[in-house]
């Protein structure tokens, strides 16, 4: 049995996703996301460490 078809979408461009880079279309779809993915992550870091240090600084005071 094979899975839905959306497994086999690529999610930048919703075209096809070929095996080799599955689940991207392309190598150019896989670098866009990660490039996404790093900058969210360091953007949701960010904004969770100035959030917790000011929270640590109310409970101390
Ligand atoms: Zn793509």
């Amino acid at each position: 049995m094979k899975a839905a078809n959306n497994n086999n979408k690529c999610p930048i461009c919703k075209e096809a996703a070929t095996e080799k880079y599955h689940p991207f279309c392309s190598a150019r779809c896989s670098e866009i996301d990660l490039g996404r993915w790093f900058k969210e992550s360091y953007v949701i870091a960010g904004e969770k460490t100035s959030k917790s240090q000011s929270e640590e600084d109310d409970f101390d005071q």
